[in-house]
Parts: structure tokens; C-alpha cells; sequence
């Protein structure tokens, strides 16, 4: 990732025909760029202006609106320009050219992806988490998780680990001061408490995490593998869960003979089914590409959160199925799912048998659907708390586990008789770095190259 700090142009809607696009500049100073691109207008800062926008021989490429943000009052904190023209493809590709050539002096080069939020990193207008949050509420695909990564970019999340971290200080700067007088560092615990403003600390961080965890779950979803037999109702099953929510149908890249995946939601969490009736074998592939895309499809089902052995509750399991119960990956939860009990006489039920959970229902009738349902929430580790959830990374989670062993370790030091406040320090020191490094304090060029090289161009 280009790190100079040279001004920098891209196109910041999205590709195709749309009623408007926008081409979006930053640098530290636009004003040479703003001199070759209008030299006739002065833009007032915050206010549109309706504009030609020209080519350098004077041709007029598009008409639009321009509006220059100075710095530090704009998205990157250096001054932004945006110019809103028609949204079609070539028009704003002409107009991107203009722009590149007309502050081709002063330096201005197309921008790498991600880089306009970057910026706004390094000049602390969003913290790591609220960067984050903007790729994650663009890419949101249930309202629940947009209404999630909204709330961390106006960094209510951040807002909350600043909090943690400023009670690790706290307790931290006790402790030290204490090292510093060994005699009193005998009832220091007892006097000021310590093992009781660690046990809060401990506390706000578990609900964070919980609320953290939850929003993951409303950004990654449940993988749901759907097996059974031909004609057992697997696609008629698919239809019912996805009931009255918009299904969002996401093909598998590769296997385009077969619409094996399809993502529906249950309370606004993602669950990404594939049936693999769909799924051919690999001595079947007619060629090394469909391979890959079949090897990628099996790669998928081997990472199953929970798999769906669909039966014919009037029928009862065949041969086959024997086959399909020894293929089953380890540890992976299973739900026995009889089909059609309108046929077999059986009532809706769930019950639970050693190896796995039985629910009975009829696809068809749409009877018993409601317990599935909650079934499936009740293995994602859904809770309807009704507590504001954060959309949090994996890298989020993994800091916020590690954070709190740090203070059991702590507490286990406060614990001995023969206390050690040196070691109940540094597990404090180690916990705090690690809610640090959410919000992204001591964060390295590798984490941000990866953080920012995920987003598009003109992000
Ligand atoms: P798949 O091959 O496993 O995907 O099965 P389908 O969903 O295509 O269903 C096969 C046949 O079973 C269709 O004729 C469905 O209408 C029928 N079917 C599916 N679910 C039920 C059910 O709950 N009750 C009854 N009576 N028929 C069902
Ligand atoms: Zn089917």
C-alpha cells in the first residue's frame, strides 16, 4: 500500500449506470488542482456549485455539481473535493481523467483502495474500529447488521472500549504507585479495593464481549449444510425457511451448473445454505475449472456450523442414509429433520436423542417451520436481549478473549498469599494493550495494510 501522502483522485459510487456518480479528491491542499480544473470560479467551501466541468481544450465533459470540503472539516481531514456528475460509466472515467490530468503538477495520482478512509485514520476523524465499520456497513447484507456497523461507526463501540481501557489505567496507576512504596504494597489490595475494581473491569468487559459476539454472529452467519435423499423436500424445505424474507440468492462461484447456495435470514441473521443435492463429485467434473469450483464447494460444506439430515418422516431412513450419517464431519451439530409429517401422522416436535436433535415437521404445510427456526438460533448462540450489538470482527473478539485472560491472571496473582503486585501490573499492562489495539493505538502497517486493502477504490 502507497503510504506518500501526495493528493489523491478516484471515482466513489459504484461501478455502472446510475443518476449520479461521484469523483472524489483529497490532499492537503487542493488549491492548485482547484485552479486548473475551474479557473474562473472560486468554490465556497460546504456549498454546492453547479459547474461545467471541462476538458483542457475547453470541451465541456459533463455538467454537475462541485463541493470542496477544506480540511480538517471533511471526511479525510485534508481537503476533499467532490465533483457529482451523471452516473455513467465513461462519462465519470473522462471525468477521473480530467481530474488526474488537470492536478497532474501538483502531484495528484489515482488513489489505492481504501485509502480516502486510511487518511481519515491517520488523521483521527475515525478510529481503527469506526474504519472498519464503514467497509462493514457497506458491505452489510441484513438490516440488523447495518443498523449494527452504523452504531460502531458513530463509535459507540470504541466509545465503550475507551472506557475499559481507561479503568485498566486507573487500577494500573495504582498498583505502580504502590510498587514504588514496598512497605505498604502488603495491604495495598485490601485498602484500595483493587481486587474489586478489577472484578468491574472484568464485568463491563464480558458484556461488551457478549455483544460483540452477538454481532459477529449478524455479520458471518451460520453455515447450514442441507443433506438427504432425492425428493426427502430439501428444496421445498429451503423455500419454507426462507418464508416471507427477501432471499438473497449468492450462487457459489464455480459451480454455475447448479445454484447449490442460497443466503436467507432468521432475526436478521444470515444463514448460508447449501444443498448439496447440488454439488456434483469431483469424477464427475468434465474439466480442471469446474473441479476447483467443486473442490471449493466441499471445502464450504467441511465447514459447516450445522448440518440438516432432511427424512421422510413416512418412509423412515434408507441405505443411503447410513452412508450420508458416517460422512458426517466431527463435533459439527446435526438436526434430524422429518419431513412431511402431514403424511406420517407424527405432531411438530422437537426432542433431543444422544447424537442429535430430532425435529419433526412438514415443509409442504409449513408446520413446524417456527420450531426450526428457533432451533437454528439456538445453535448460532442467538440471544434476543434487546441490548444495542456491535459488528465485530473476528480481530475484535480474538483482542477482547485475550484481554480478559490478562485479567484472570491478574486476579490469580491478587489471589496468592504472597501477592505480587509486579505481575499484577504487567497482566493489567497486557490486557490494556490488547483493548488498545481494537480502536487501534499500537496498530501496525501489516494490520492496516490488511485492514484498508479489503475496501474498494474510492472508499
Ligand atoms: P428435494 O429433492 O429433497 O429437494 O425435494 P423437493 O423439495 O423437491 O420435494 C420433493 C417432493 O416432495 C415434492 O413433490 C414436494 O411437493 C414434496 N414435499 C416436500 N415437502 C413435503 C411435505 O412436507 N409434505 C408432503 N406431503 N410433500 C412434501
Ligand atoms: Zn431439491
Amino acid at each position: 500500500m502507497n503510504l506518500d501522502s501526495s493528493p489523491i483522485a478516484a471515482i466513489a459510487t459504484a461501478p455502472g449506470r446510475g443518476g449520479i456518480g461521484v469523483v472524489r479528491a483529497s490532499g492537503k491542499d487542493l488549491a492548485p488542482l482547484l485552479a486548473a480544473l475551474f479557473p474562473h470560479t472560486a468554490l465556497k467551501p460546504r456549498h454546492a456549485t453547479y459547474i461545467d466541468f471541462k476538458a483542457a481544450d475547453g470541451a465541456v465533459i459533463d455538467q454537475g455539481l462541485a463541493i470542496l470540503f477544506n480540511g480538517p472539516h471533511s471526511y479525510t481531514g485534508e481537503d476533499v473535493l467532490e465533483l457529482q456528475g451523471h452516473g455513467g460509466p465513461v462519462v465519470l472515467q473522462m471525468l477521473l481523467a480530467r481530474v488526474l490530468e488537470a492536478g497532474a503538477a501538483a502531484g495528484v495520482r489515482l488513489a489505492e483502495p481504501g485509502e480516502f478512509t486510511r487518511r481519515a485514520y491517520l488523521n483521527d476523524k475515525l478510529d481503527l474500529a469506526q474504519a472498519e465499520a464503514v467497509a462493514d456497513l457497506i458491505d452489510a447484507s441484513t438490516e440488523a447488521a447495518a443498523k449494527s456497523a452504523s452504531q460502531s461507526l458513530s463509535g459507540a463501540f470504541s466509545k465503550t472500549i475507551h472506557t475499559l481501557v481507561d479503568q485498566t489505567i486507573n487500577l494500573r496507576m495504582l498498583v505502580e504507585a504502590t510498587l514504588d512504596f514496598p512497605e505498604e504494597e502488603i495491604d495495598f489490595l485490601e485498602k484500595s479495593d483493587a481486587r474489586g475494581q478489577l472484578a468491574v473491569i472484568v464485568d463491563s468487559l464480558d458484556t461488551v464481549f457478549r455483544q460483540a459476539a452477538q454481532g459477529a454472529l449478524l455479520r458471518e452467519g451460520l453455515n447450514v449444510v442441507l443433506v438427504g435423499q432425492p425428493n426427502v423436500g430439501k428444496s421445498s424445505l429451503l423455500n419454507a425457511l426462507a418464508g416471507a424474507d427477501v432471499a438473497i440468492v449468492t450462487p457459489i462461484a464455480g459451480t454455475t451448473r447448479d445454484k447449490v447456495s442460497e443466503t436467507i435470514q432468521i432475526e436478521g441473521i444470515p444463514l448460508h445454505i447449501i444443498d448439496t443435492a447440488g454439488i456434483r463429485t469431483i469424477d464427475d467434473a468434465v474439466d480442471q475449472v469446474e473441479r476447483i469450483g467443486i473442490e471449493r464447494t466441499w471445502g464450504e460444506v467441511g465447514k459447516a456450523d450445522v448440518i440438516l439430515h432432511l427424512l421422510d418422516a413416512s418412509y423412515g431412513p434408507t441405505g443411503a442414509d447410513e452412508h450420508i450419517v458416517a460422512a458426517f464431519p466431527d463435533g459439527v451439530p446435526v438436526l434430524r429433520i422429518w419431513n412431511k409429517i402431514d403424511l406420517s401422522g407424527h405432531k411438530p416436535a422437537v426432542d433431543e436423542a444422544p447424537d442429535a436433535v430430532n425435529v419433526y415437521l412438514s415443509a409442504h404445510e409449513h408446520d413446524g417451520i417456527d420450531l426450526l427456526r428457533a432451533e437454528l438460533l439456538r445453535i448460532a448462540g442467538w440471544q434476543q436481549t434487546g441490548e444495542s450489538l456491535y459488528l465485530a470482527r473476528e480481530r475484535h473478539l480474538i483482542a477482547l478473549r485475550a484481554a480478559r485472560q490478562h485479567l484472570d491472571m491478574a486476579a490469580a496473582h491478587a489471589a496468592q498469599s504472597d501477592q505480587s503486585l509486579d505481575l499484577f501490573a504487567e497482566e493489567l499492562r497486557l490486557a490494556q494493550a490488547q483493548l488498545s489495539s481494537i480502536t487501534g493505538a499500537f496498530s501496525s502497517d501489516d494490520l492496516l495494510g490488511v485492514i484498508f486493502g479489503r475496501f474498494c477504490i474510492g472508499k
